[in-house]
């Protein structure tokens, strides 16, 4: 019917389900295979309800402003009809006369008052039950929430609802019959289920836009109407007379003159979406006992209405509601009011026939309903609590929905909170277990802080061993590349290998193979591929026999070059390649022991060294 009237937004949607609870006739279902809310229009009766609902503000309603604001400017004559709640919304204005004026300032042509078309409504009320009662209860149909609950769920009484328009559709009958077929008409209202009339009424009776009070506001603030600075003006004729209480519940019987006692009275009042379904269902269930019509209200009266800006203080707005009907009457012409309402009570087209259209869901077969149940209650060990924290009344009313795949079993808050505190526990475990992981982790951290200053003091152990022998010595890694070596080594190279330490000390990262003969060339890389134990080579450097004597350090890694000048008294060599043999050694088994190389070791190493060290300075 028109525009979609209430939105949704899954990005602002916390799957928490406080809509679906607060939705009375169930139509915000949560499919098998989903966890989100799925809002079904065709049973959703556009109580606005949900809103309020929201704390996330995931959902809204369709926002009529701009389309009030085109038909403003369109040069139409525009009547804008209030509904009478006004006077609980507009609390801070001090004469119900400003809001009138400033409703002007807007724009609107006419500015009328929603409290005569509910006079004229409820005189045909009266005359519906009181004078033509044949034995037919009836059911309101001033509240459109109420009307689409009946199409949809209780599609069978729709026969027994009024055969009215709804109170503005009856004043906007009015104002086309006073001023023309032309005009446009905008209901003001606290009711966001009106704004699913547009098109629901037909010729005179059209609405053509639903302002909530919230919007209006907003309209005020956007062009700056302000109460300071605006006139009084009052509603443009005719003039409500009690059709103004018609903003609190009981309001609609008083504005019918018709006996509202206990005892003596044909319609009982009901506000409140849980209690109107009830109402409904009884209406439906015992035809024959229920002996009353029902004056019905989704909302806890329109006073409550999901568009007030406020929703709290509800007997105060009932209180502020008689007191603006009491300032109203104050000069009230009630003759006229009479011959007026009896005139507009002729109107054909305040009647009109309600249609079904009824919700068809298929019912899920018992076994479904039972195994659904199983999942809802195993939880709790069986236990169906029927505490209704799910939205639905029972244990099995949620199981129903879910075998009709309107609703998941994770919709049991007790539920997920025995499965809360299972992840709670869970949590708290897997904390522990991360804890002493983490601990485990810091040891190990630490112990590589240790390796890793255990390998630099090998390294520099080493190094400092390296440099301070006489023979030269140099240290290659598998690139064949230069990763220390001592002043014996830069000797044996000549003077060139000297002018360049100068800049690259001890030739570090240079390539061995513009340093040395191809021939030992070739024997350091055989031993790094074949890893050998120790290879033995005289080459000739600069005219000069050199001795090349070489072993891996680490396996097919590193490779260790000592180059004897065969021609040179000062060595000793036998001595150094044992004692290097030595340290070899000694490193093969701290790589086994890689824990004890890393810590010890590297001590033990640089100990054994300076041995080696001392014992080659004697
Ligand atoms: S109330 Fe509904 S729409 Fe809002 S966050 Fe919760 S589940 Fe989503
Ligand atoms: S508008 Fe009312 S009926 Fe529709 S989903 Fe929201 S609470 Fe339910
Ligand atoms: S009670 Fe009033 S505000 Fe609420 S849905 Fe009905 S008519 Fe609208």
């Amino acid at each position: 019917m028109g525009k979609k009237v209430i939105i949704w937004d899954s990005n602002k949607c916390k799957t928490c389900y406080a809509c679906i609870r607060a939705c009375d006739v169930k139509a915000i279902h949560v499919k098998p295979n989903s966890v989100f809310p799925y809002f079904e229009e065709n049973l959703c009766v556009h109580c606005g309800h949900c809103i309020a609902a929201c704390a996330y503000g995931a959902i809204s309603c369709h926002d009529s402003k701009e389309e009030v604001k085109a038909m403003l400017n369109s040069g139409a004559k525009v009547a804008a009809i209030c509904a009478p709640s006004i006077a609980g919304e507009f609390v801070d204005i001090a004469d119900y006369r400003k809001f009138v004026k400033m409703i002007r300032y807007l724009g609107f042509y006419f500015v009328n008052e929603m409290g005569f078309g509910v006079d004229v409504i409820a005189a045909k009320y009266r005359e519906l039950t009181a004078q033509n009662f044949n034995g037919k209860y009836f059911i309101t149909s001033h509240c459109p929430a109420v009307v689409e609950l009946v199409e949809k769920k209780y599609s069978d009484l729709v026969p027994n609802l009024v055969p009215l328009v709804s109170p503005a559709a009856a004043t906007a009958v009015i104002i086309r019959k006073l001023h023309g077929r032309n005009v446009k008409v905008v209901h003001i209202s606290p009711c966001i289920a009106a704004k699913n009339t547009i098109n629901r009424y037909k010729g005179n009776a059209k609405i053509d836009a639903v302002l909530t009070f919230k919007e209006l506001r907003e309209l005020f603030d956007e062009f700056n109407i302000k109460e300071a600075y605006t006139q009084m003006s009052d509603f443009d004729a005719p003039i409500g007379y009690k059709g103004g209480l018609y903003a609190i519940a009981q309001g609609f019987v008083e504005a019918t003159g018709l006996d509202s006692s206990l005892q003596n009275g044909n319609t009982t009042t009901v506000e409140g979406g849980a209690n109107t379904l009830q109402a409904v269902a009884q209406f439906r269930d015992f035809p024959e006992l229920i002996k009353t019509n029902f004056s019905l209200f989704y909302c806890e009266g329109c006073v409550s209405g999901p568009g007030m800006s406020d929703l709290k203080n509800k007997y105060l707005k009932h209180t502020f509601t008689k007191d603006y009907i009491k300032k109203r009457l104050a000069n009230f012409e009630i003759d006229r009011w009479f011959s007026d309402v009896m005139n507009h009570s002729k109107h054909k087209e305040l009647e009109v026939q309600y249609e079904a259209e009824p919700y068809v869901i298929e019912e899920p077969d018992e076994y479904s309903v039972s195994v659904a149940l199983k999942k809802i209650t195993i939880p709790k060990k069986g236990v169906e609590l029927n505490c209704g924290a799910c939205g639905y009344e029972t244990c099995k009313g949620l199981a129903h929905a879910v075998a009709q795949g309107t609703a998941i079993p994770e919709m049991c808050i007790p539920n997920s909170q025995v499965g809360s505190r299972e992840a709670v526990i869970n949590m708290k475990r897997h904390n522990e277990e991360l804890e002493k992981t983490e601990s485990k982790l810091k040891q190990v951290e630490e112990q590589f802080n240790d390796a890793d200053v255990a390998r630099r003091s090998l390294k520099s152990a080493f190094s400092t061993f390296v440099r301070n022998l006489r023979t030269g010595v140099v240290i290659t890694d598998a690139d064949l590349k230069v990763l220390d070596s001592n002043q014996g080594f830069l000797d044996i190279l000549g003077e060139d290998a000297i002018e360049i330490h100068e800049v690259v000390p001890f030739l570090v990262g240079a390539s061995l193979k513009s340093l040395l003969p191809a021939s030992l060339i070739s024997q350091i890389t055989y031993l790094l591929q074949h890893n050998d134990e120790k290879l033995s080579k005289d080459v000739e450097i600069h005219d000069r026999l050199i001795n090349a004597s070489m072993f891996p350090l680490i396996p097919n890694q590193i490779v260790c070059i000592i180059l004897r000048n065969l021609h040179s008294s000062e060595e000793r060599p036998e001595e150094i390649i044992d004692r290097i043999t030595e340290v070899i050694e000694e490193n093969l088994r701290q790589v086994q022991q890689i824990g004890f190389i890393l810590g010890e070791g590297a001590a033990k190493t640089e100990k054994m060294m300076n041995t080696i060290i001392e014992t080659y300075k004697k």
